[in-house]
């Protein structure tokens, strides 16, 4: 079966397109700077072909038109004929308390995706053009949605509230969603997997930790609670996302600078996190470049980020009664030993004993990093989310045809 993954954004298509049967991605790639100057698509096929080209790309639609075409062109191909393509995955970041997993993507459940547009302003509206275009394109094709915060759908009420009046969760959802979570369901599935335990019975804590960051406490196979809230913007400290700060502190910030919403929504979101602390990037190899460099706000950043992290770790330790797997993945977590390292640092308390040594020098790859006798596993995976979703979508696709 062969499955076309997409992660739309205002500007931006991602794709890869599995030969899930196979395991294995057939071509990946981004089109980028859509209905800007300059935009262009980026491809890389499974024997290591890789193009750019470059082109007037008007609109979502168009961006399509040109990566299927380069699909089935003789040169750079990877099929003869779209009706090769079996279904097509969307990743869509907010499904509000309307879904509660991935769905097959008809008119009813679109209009549903639609209407928790209000929730992620930024991100829906850019993630139902592509859902439109593909209709367009390729009618008889099914699709399917996964979302980023179906996973989290099982908090219970009291973890998921904001204690602000009621009547503004009734009326507009204010309350904790979360995201990430085709990452935090995919890498703890896969520790217990690998460590050969049962999912439905562990306390596990995930830490995705990319320029994107968020911390989800899993007990019993069920999300309990994440960091997260009802925007991407709560929780640990991201690359420009400030996480968790004084809600009177933002007023206060208003008042101050004489700012609107929007002016605020853009301070956090784009210029807080590691990169407003440290006044030198978003990009954590190169704060932690600065901070061997000596520089004091790239240290102290650092130290704020780890920290954050830390806090994070003991709360949901309590929150569960204790913690059997600790998982370390994203970019900074599969790839930044010292920042597991300094996480992980004191944490004997909660029966985690941290292999430094075997912790050094290790990226990207699944590993047990605590020691032997280690009451906390420690470990590294990798997240796939593309994979996941291609294999939800394959799993909704079949259900379909066998008319469950
Ligand atoms: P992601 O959003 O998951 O792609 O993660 C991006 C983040 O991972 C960026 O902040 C990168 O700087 C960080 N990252 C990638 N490789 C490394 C590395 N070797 N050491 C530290 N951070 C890294």
């Amino acid at each position: 079966m062969k499955i076309l993954v997409l992660n739309c954004g205002s500007s931006s298509i991602k794709y890869q397109l599995f030969d899930i049967d196979q395991g294995s991605v057939l071509a990946k790639g981004i089109v980028e700077k859509i209905g800007l100057k300059g935009s262009f698509l980026k491809n890389e096929r499974f024997d290591g072909d890789k193009v750019k080209l470059e082109g007037e790309i008007l609109d979502h639609q168009s961006g399509f038109e040109f990566l299927l075409g380069m699909m089935i062109s003789e040169k750079r191909g990877v099929i003869s004929s779209l009706s090769e393509i079996d279904a097509v995955g969307h990743r869509l970041v907010h499904g509000g308390e309307t879904f509660q997993g991935s769905c097959y993507l008809d008119e009813v459940t679109i209009k549903g995706v639609e209407d928790c547009s209000d929730l992620a302003p930024l991100h829906n509206p850019a993630n139902l053009k592509g859902i439109y275009a593909m209709k367009n394109l390729l009618p008889d094709i099914p699709q399917v949605g996964v979302f980023d915060t179906s996973f989290h759908q099982t908090m219970p009420d009291y973890s998921f509230m904001y204690a602000l009046p009621y009547s503004l969760y009734k009326k507009y959802g204010i309350r904790r969603y979360g995201f990430h979570g085709t990452s935090h369901s995919y890498v703890s599935k896969r520790a217990c997997e690998i460590l050969a335990v049962d999912y439905k019975s562990k306390k596990i804590i995930t830490c995705h930790l990319g320029n994107g960051a968020s911390i989800t406490a899993i007990k019993d196979g069920k999300s309990l609670d994440t960091s997260m809230g009802l925007t991407p913007v709560e929780g640990l400290i991201m690359g420009t996302r400030s996480g968790d700060v004084d809600a009177g502190a933002l007023t206060l910030i208003m008042e101050k600078e004489e700012i609107d919403y929007s002016s605020l929504n853009t301070l956090l979101n784009k210029h807080s996190g590691v990169l407003g602390i440290s006044g030198i990037s978003s990009d954590m190899r190169e704060v932690e470049t600065a901070a061997a460099e000596g520089d004091e706000r790239a240290i102290l950043s650092l130290k704020m980020y780890q920290y954050r992290v830390r806090k994070y770790i003991g709360a949901y330790a309590a929150a569960m009664g204790g913690v059997d797997i600790l998982i370390f993945t994203g970019g900074i977590g599969e790839n930044s030993p010292d920042d597991r390292e300094k996480i992980c640092e004191n944490m004997e308390f909660l029966g985690l004993e941290f292999d430094k040594k075997v912790n050094t020098g290790v990226r990207g790859k699944e590993l047990i990093i605590s020691k032997k006798e280690s009451r906390v596993t420690v470990m590294i995976v990798p997240t796939n989310e593309e994979w996941v979703i291609a294999s939800e979508t394959r799993d909704i696709v079949e259900q379909m045809k066998a008319g469950k």
